[in-house]
């Protein structure tokens, strides 16, 4: 029964639920609710982005 088991695209974990990649994030599959995080937080702090952020 785990030929549908799906591992996180960067840390290789097992996925209880998976998070779609970013096109943007040049990964393919589907990432750990953690490693999506951390995707996530280096896409918006990338330094292009940090006066946009700003308030
Ligand atoms: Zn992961």
């Amino acid at each position: 029964m785990d030929k549908n088991e799906l591992k996180c695209a960067l840390c290789g974990n097992k996925l209880t639920f998976r998070y779609k990649s970013m096109s943007e994030w040049n990964i393919s599959g589907y990432l750990c609710g953690v490693c999506y995080d951390k995707k996530l937080s280096e896409f918006y702090i990338s330094p292009d982005r940090r006066d946009i952020v700003k308030r």
